[in-house]
């Protein structure tokens, strides 16, 4: 019995049909959760975290123990040599962007290796807009190679990567595309790929959604550089802003001249008091993120179960949170979005409409109802209007909230008449 919720008793049955044919991808998600929730709480031993790296600084930030010793516990988390982690970064765009401008100079030759990158990336490259300042007004040159069947094309990389490049970017997560995500283990393959045919090239990871979903990170098989976002997996669900850079130290340095000033770097910028939740935040990290994973996992047993199809599978090894739903038509996208937003601990009481959205070429309708504004891995759900029809959604600070919201999804498409797979 569901209790305080209305919800159909067919869609009660299938939901306990699904979480049965979850139970072994959850005890492996709870598996990797709990060896990375012990990673991270050495790293936070081996650094003798105490109160006293939760004092706020002000003004320029000299001598700020909590955000110099963060930044030691994120390298030792990750794998890397350093990190810069600060609450200055606006959103994953701009920390990607201090990574890409940090390292890149003029007459530099960057190559993406995942096909045409997240959206907001490109006017970061120039791929699209001019005259902002992008890496193309400043005279670095963009390349990239397409996936094969929404894979690395190792072949084609091994032929692209030359003397002359620079940087091979990869982006780990599926973003808003149909693709797989890759795995820790594809991004060992490109670096191998990459680094043979030039060792000296800097191999980035936008590593956006992947964090902890895995028991390694990107620097541990071999990229130099990785970037990602303190509002989805990284800041576990309690980071109000911020991203992290981590990798090579003498690429972060570069990248925190890059923040701050030539000369200043990392030695500068107040934490105001943000640093106790950037630390609590990374103790949540492995714990949350294993939530959103059964949450995904959950969401695609569910609807695989009516009938829809579901990217990944329910039983798909998954290198990010993201679970794409092919709900078929617009009735049903907008109901889905409805139902999950009725369930949300905040505007539960909004009604998510279709809109034009900046960057989209298509209305786009969306469910999120969280405590931080636009942080994804709270539950949340994206779907523009348009073939083939897809949702794309995310997050679950916890899996019996996730739970709620995607049966109320499914008693919303019940109750419009448009849910498949019940009679
Ligand atoms: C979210 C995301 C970004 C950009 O992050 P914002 O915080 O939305 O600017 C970049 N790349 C990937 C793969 C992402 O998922």
């Amino acid at each position: 019995m569901i209790p305080f919720f209305d919800i159909d008793k067919r869609i009660e049955a299938a939901a306990e049909k699904a979480e049965t044919l979850c139970g072994g991808q959850f005890k492996k998600i709870e598996k990797i959760a709990e060896y990375n929730q012990f990673k991270v709480q050495k790293a936070f031993i081996d650094n003798s975290i105490s109160e006293t790296h939760f004092v706020p600084t002000t003004g320029y930030g000299y001598g700020d123990r909590g955000r110099d010793t963060l930044d030691k516990v994120w390298a030792q988390v990750l794998g890397a040599e350093d990190a810069l982690v600060r609450h200055n970064f606006v959103s994953g765009t701009h920390t990607l962007a201090v990574a890409l401008y940090g390292v890149l100079r003029p007459g530099d030759n960057m190559l993406c290796v995942t096909g045409t990158p997240y959206d907001t990336i490109h006017g970061v490259i120039g791929i699209s807009g001019s005259g902002m300042g992008s890496l193309k007004d400043f005279g670095i040159n963009y390349s990239e190679v397409p996936l094969k069947n929404g894979r690395p094309d190792l072949e084609a990389i091994k032929n692209a990567v030359n003397a002359d490049t620079t940087m091979v970017y990869i982006q780990r997560s599926r973003g808003y595309e149909l693709r797989p995500s890759l795995t820790v283990e594809d991004v060992e393959e490109i670096v191998k790929t990459a680094k043979a045919s030039n060792p000296g090239v800097i191999v980035m990871v936008d590593n956006c959604y992947g964090e902890f979903t895995q028991t390694r990170e990107p620097c541990e098989v071999g990229a130099d550089l990785i970037a990602g976002s303190m509002i989805k997996n990284a800041g576990g669900g309690i980071a109000r802003t911020g991203g992290y850079i981590a990798g090579r130290s003498d690429l972060v340095e570069k990248c925190a001249y890059r923040l701050t000033t030539p000369g200043l770097g990392k030695e500068v910028g107040a934490s105001l008091g943000t640093n106790r939740e950037l630390y609590m935040g990374l103790f949540y990290a492995p714990h949350t993120v294993g939530e959103a994973l059964k949450s995904a996992v959950f969401i695609s047993a569910l609807f695989s179960g009516f009938g829809y199809d579901t990217t990944p599978a329910y039983n798909a090894e998954r290198g990010d949170i993201v679970q794409c739903l092919g709900l078929e038509n617009e009735e049903s996208l907008v109901a889905f979005c409805r139902g999950i937003q009725s369930g949300s601990p905040v505007d539960s009481f909004l009604t998510p409409e279709p809109w034009d959205m900046p960057g989209y070429d298509s209305k786009v309708v969306m469910a999120a109802g969280a405590f931080t504004l636009g942080s994804s891995i709270e539950l949340s759900a994206v779907a523009p209007i348009r073939e083939p029809f897809y949702a794309w959604i995310q997050g679950g600070l916890n899996y019996p909230s996730a739970k709620l919201c995607t049966l109320l999804a499914a008693q919303q498409m019940l109750e419009s008449g448009l849910l498949k797979g019940v009679d």
